[in-house]
């Protein structure tokens, strides 16, 4: 599997189906397929960065737009006013299963703690 072949780089250009929910020339939004909470929306830079021990500097641009994406789909998603939580997970002790990079947004419930009390 070439680099521009993670699943995600696959649904960015549509050659895997998924329920998109924006799209423009540097990120892509769709939603996740197993939804955690009522609302549960990926967003993913175009460019198959792995993971968040890759961003370099000229990545600023993309990784920005992800965050004012997922505002603006907080709200159109009727989610910003009562809070929503942004997971960006990294690498094996993170719990990332998609080596390409992405934002969950979830919300649509009151969502606990951050991580599990041990
Ligand atoms: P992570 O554990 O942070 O790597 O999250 C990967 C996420 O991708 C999980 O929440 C999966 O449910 C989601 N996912 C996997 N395959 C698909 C797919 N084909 N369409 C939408 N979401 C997916």
């Amino acid at each position: 599997m070439s680099e521009d072949d993670t699943l995600f780089s696959k649904i960015a250009r549509g050659d895997i189906p998924a329920e998109i929910a924006y799209q423009d020339e540097l990120v892509t939004a769709f939603r996740d397929i197993h939804p955690q909470a009522p609302v549960h929306l990926l967003v993913i830079p175009n460019k198959p960065i792995p993971t968040a021990n890759d961003v370099g500097p000229e990545d600023e641009p993309t990784l920005g737009r992800m965050f004012t994406v997922a505002a603006r789909l907080a709200a159109s998603e009727g989610i910003s006013a009562d809070g929503f939580r942004l997971i960006l997970n990294c690498g094996e002790h993170g719990g990332q299963e998609v080596f390409h990079l992405h934002l969950h947004l979830v919300g649509g419930r009151p969502l606990g703690p951050m991580l599990a009390r041990v």
